[in-house]
């Protein structure tokens, strides 16, 4: 069956996340976004793994449905923990997704987890040991467990970023580097400039929300043709077949808020070469920039742009219908109108994933403003400008400006 997976969400309990981030809300939006295998995020948390014990019931080897809520959205024990340590002279900040099989396993987890961080500080705790020493310990409780190192270009916490992150898989995970079978990508970069890396040929690529409100839910996901139960979605991670991993969901990667390289206090937005023609330095206040994911990307590439190794998965770039419906209407992003006219897509079309990748255009025209079915079918042509994002700030889409820009270079395919 088609699954569509989001495996990278925060709770409540996280900081700086909506309080809607609950079991009832997150199974709805998953439903109306057209998810049916959604990361219960923050199992470490003793609330909310209280809350997940007592709400969600087996329904699949390895995952589970909420009592009373929709029966086709499964959930799936995740959490996002950040490592801050020294290794090899330097700090380094690495956050890394860990998915469990049981709560048996999550428990047997936190047990282990709880010695090196206070679990109940925020639903991403932070420990003190290394990235390889915490894939040890998780591996050592099961070896069902996954690790997925997350948003793994971005200059802060991850572990290519720029400021405090390694060169290698090698570098950070040592001997358990065969271990690490997948990395999450991250919003502001795609599978496109991560294959220009031969390194991460072995690698499978997973693309996730990292969702803090309901309404972020899938704006990057995963797509599988597979059952729909833990090993089996694992194996067709580990395998990367495109026969079983059909595609991922993306942002264009320019929309992502460390795209670029740039520093924000002082509005500073630059490409790579820009960077290096500047050392490194802000031109307005001497101050080192913010380098970005492409410039890191840059930097390990070992080939040209628009590579694309056979075999590889595919990826499909989308933009939130909310801002498509933003735009084309001319109203704000945050608005209430955009709101009831996104919630009311929503129900005529089935799912936001329906409305954007699967739906005919005559279909859409049943329900949707003509001028906003004209936004959708310049997303899925990729006819778009994009200022884009850099140090902190979201990239801006443009679907009517003036300017055009042509299709972007990563792949876009016929329609699913
Ligand atoms: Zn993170
Ligand atoms: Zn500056």
């Amino acid at each position: 069956m088609r699954i569509v997976a989001d495996l990278h969400i925060h709770s409540k309990y996280s900081r700086a996340t909506s309080r809607e981030m609950d079991l009832p809300t997150l199974a709805r939006w998953a439903k109306l976004k057209g998810v049916n295998l959604l990361g219960t995020g923050d199992f470490t948390h003793p609330t909310w793994l209280a809350e997940l014990r007592a709400q969600l019931v087996p329904a699949a080897p390895g995952l589970f449905t909420l009592r009373g809520g929709p029966a086709e959205v499964r959930f799936m024990l995740t959490v996002e923990v950040s490592n801050v340590f020294t290794q090899g002279g330097r700090l380094r900040r690495v956050h890394t997704l860990i998915f469990a099989p049981s709560f048996e396993v999550a428990a047997r987890i936190n047990l282990a987890l709880g010695r090196f961080g206070k679990l109940s500080a925020d639903g991403r705790p932070t420990f003190g040991l290394s990235a390889r020493e915490l894939a040890e310990a998780v591996l050592e409780v099961s070896e069902e467990c996954f690790l997925v190192p997350a948003h793994a270009w971005t200059p802060w916490y991850s572990i290519f970023g720029a400021n405090s992150g390694f060169d290698s898989l090698e570098e950070c995970y040592g001997d358990l580097a065969p271990r690490i079978h997948a990395i999450e990508t991250g919003l502001s970069s795609d599978p496109a400039m991560n294959r220009r890396w031969s390194a991460l040929d072995r690698i499978a690529l997973l693309s996730n929300s990292d969702a803090h409100s309901p309404q972020r839910i899938a704006r990057e996901a995963n797509v599988f043709d597979t059952e729909l139960t833990y090993p089996a979605v694992l194996e067709a991670i580990r395998a990367k077949d495109p026969a079983r991993f059909l595609f991922t969901i993306e942002f264009f990667p320019e929309e992502g808020k460390y795209h670029f390289d740039g520093h924000r206090a002082c509005g500073v937005l630059f490409a790579p070469a820009e960077t290096r023609r500047a050392r490194g330095r802000c031109p307005e206040c001497g101050k080192p920039l913010t380098v970005g994911v492409m410039h890191r990307v840059e930097t390990l590439a070992n080939r040209p742009e628009g590579f694309r190794p056979p075999g590889a998965v595919p990826a499909r770039h989308l933009v939130p219908l909310a801002e498509i419906i933003a735009e084309a209407l001319g109203l704000g992003a945050e608005s209430a109108a955009v709101e009831a006219e996104h919630l009311r897509l929503l129900e005529q079309g089935g799912s936001e994933l329906a409305i954007l990748l699967d739906l005919p255009p005559e279909e859409l025209a049943r329900f949707t403003p003509p001028r906003v079915l004209e936004g959708i079918r310049r997303v899925r042509e990729g006819r778009l400008t994009i200022t884009p994002g850099y140090d902190g700030v979201y990239g801006v889409i443009r679907l009517f400006g003036e300017a055009r820009a042509q299709a972007p270079a990563s792949e876009q395919m016929a329609l699913f």
